[in-house]
């Protein structure tokens, strides 16, 4: 009987359910268990697909196509548990369903209903990841306890352990225990309140894990767990870590989080072996050499807008013995004061992806400062597009080539639209999307960082470099080392005379592990070494510059697409 294990949240959003349902799902898998992750989010876009970073973040995409809540990344960062399709469901996926349902005529001329039509809807998508080889489906509920729109999804976890049975089911909820300066103590009274809410509709949580920035005393502890009607020792604190987030599941495991979610579900299993992690988290501490890297980019005050490629950093700085000096640099300020003032000094530059034409020309200004000064340079989908279009201008003087994206009358489309995309007008899943196969050029630096000459990697975009220049291109030095399986799409350009300079139009950060770093952030973090160490002689020679200060990010957003 497959297990299930119901995350919910309170008090605050962001409190890193993602996170804390990843260790979870890792601190199970190492004691030999077989895990799958799930997040029913209760907004009603049917995907976050439409929604723009600033609201939701990145759009996370998995093999199959499906763009998905950024939580699936911590999920494949932190366990083995394949996702799908199924890994993910919005309230508008669930009404779009019950409704389709209600036009086929299956309800029979009853009157559809949230309960029981919309719960039941609910728990089919959470039977659907619990096939007989699984021992425990860990599903996350978005959003906080208490929003209108969560209530749908609370109902059809409580009754999904009378359908399962108690014994089955287990609930753990987090909350946020706040330190108040003033008082120097840390309140409890919103964690009492958040539980209480969850008891009203019926759920118990069996769990409380409590973010908090200060350490919590028993007394703490002991208060929660008689006004919230949960054991002592199910209390756990998870404490702020500012070092890694990959410390967060070895502290939950000192608090004992893992043995009893087994002990209350009567899972027998072994200790975890927790061997790799510790090892992972040493490299960290000990790092031989020191980087710094910018990210140009248009939501660069947004730090989970690219959160992928920040970690896919610090796995390749974890691969390579490396501290990485992240600075985040807005495109737009690359256009208003120049590559010089912003860029000067940092060891690589990093384009990412991105959709809009604000900031575009920082970013052509951006990787022409890298190409010139044979800065390593890695461009991911928007970032390879702009590297292309500032090699059309300045090297191939193609005046004024641009992607149609946004230069519709341009001279010179360098970059246009994918011929199936031309007669799509819908905006929500219908990009180029998912694993697609490449083929690499032997000898190039692609082919030499993964080790291997056939690939397959995310994508998610609907422009493509246009075929008409290939030629051109080729002719003034580029070389165009990966491509589509039947050579109509350009997925990989590189500079031979660089350094390292390559940009990719698909998504690699998608699939980087901690335990796993992505081969082409590996081979882009080691040539920032190589060039670091040329320029001074080693690797820690100054301080990295300081991260830029950006407005605070609850501040009112200015916001322009
Ligand atoms: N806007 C570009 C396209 O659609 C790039 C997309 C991206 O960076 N993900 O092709």
């Amino acid at each position: 009987m497959t297990k299930h294990i119901f995350v919910t949240g309170g008090v605050v959003s962001s409190l890193g359910k993602g996170l804390t349902s990843a260790s979870v799902g890792m601190l199970l898998e190492q004691r030999g268990l077989t895990v799958r992750m799930q997040k029913l989010d209760p907004y009603i876009n049917v995907d976050p697909g439409t929604m723009s970073p600033y609201q939701h973040g990145e759009v996370y995409v998995l093999d199959d196509g499906s763009e998905t809540d950024l939580d699936l990344g911590h999920y494949e960062r932190f366990t083995h548990s394949p996702l799908t399709r199924d890994s993910n469901y919005t309230t508008g996926q669930i009404y779009q369903s019950v409704i389709n349902k209600e036009r086929r005529g299956e309800f029979l001329g009853k009157t559809v209903q949230v309960i029981p039509h919309i719960t039941n809807e609910i728990k089919s998508v959470i039977h659907k990841v619990a096939d007989e080889s699984v021992d425990v489906v860990i599903t996350e509920i978005g959003g906080t306890v208490g929003d209108i729109e969560s209530l749908p999804f609370l109902e059809a976890i409580r009754q999904f352990s009378l359908d399962v049975g108690k014994e089955n089911c287990l609930y753990l909820h987090l909350t946020l225990v706040p330190y108040l300066k003033a008082a120097r103590e840390l309140k409890t009274k919103p964690t009492q309140h958040s539980v209480g809410q969850l008891r009203e509709i019926g759920i118990q949580p069996d769990i409380l894990v409590c973010r908090t920035e200060q350490p919590m005393s028993r007394e703490e502890c002991e208060k929660i767990a008689l006004f919230c009607n949960i054991e002592l020792e199910a209390v756990i604190e998870e404490r702020d870590k500012d070092f890694s987030i990959y410390e967060v599941p070895l502290s939950l495991f000192d608090h004992r989080l893992d043995a009893q979610i087994c002990q209350k579900l009567g899972l027998q299993t072994h200790e975890p072996d927790l061997e790799m992690w510790r090892n992972l988290l040493q490299r960290l501490r000990n790092p031989q050499h020191e980087v710094s890297i910018a990210v140009v980019g248009k939501y660069a005050d947004h730090r989970d807008a690219y959160k992928s490629i920040y970690e896919a950093l610090d796995h390749a700085g974890m691969a390579n013995t490396a501290q990485i000096r992240l600075a985040r640099i807005r495109s737009e300020d690359v256009e208003s004061e120049g590559p010089e003032r912003l860029l000067a000094g940092y060891d690589g530059i990093l384009v990412p992806g991105g959709f809009g034409e604000r900031g575009v020309e920082g970013k052509v200004a951006a990787v022409r400062y890298a190409r010139e000064k044979g800065i390593p340079f890695f461009g991911i989908c928007l970032g390879m597009q702009c590297a292309v279009v500032e090699f059309a201008r300045n090297v191939c003087e193609l005046e004024g080539a641009h992607s149609t994206e946004f230069d519709k009358e341009t001279a010179h489309p360098v970059i246009c639209l994918l011929d199936d995309q031309q007669a799509i007008t819908d905006k929500g899943g219908t990009m180029r999307l998912g694993a697609q196969p490449a083929k690499l050029s032997p000898g190039s630096h692609a082919a030499e960082c993964y080790g291997a000459e056939e690939i397959s990697e995310r994508h998610r975009h609907r422009y493509e470099v246009n075929n008409i220049y290939r030629g051109q291109f080729v002719a003034n030095g580029l070389l165009i080392s990966g491509t589509s399986p039947d050579d109509s799409l350009v997925e990989i350009v590189e500079l031979p005379e660089h350094r390292w300079f390559v940009a990719v139009q698909y998504h690699p950060e998608f699939k980087s592990k901690p335990t796993a770093a992505h081969p082409l952030f590996q081979g882009f973090v080691k040539a920032t070494i190589g060039y670091h160490t040329a320029k001074h002689g080693k690797t820690s020679s100054e301080p990295a510059r300081p991260e830029p200060e950006y407005p605070n990010p609850n501040a009112p957003l200015d916001i322009k697409t």
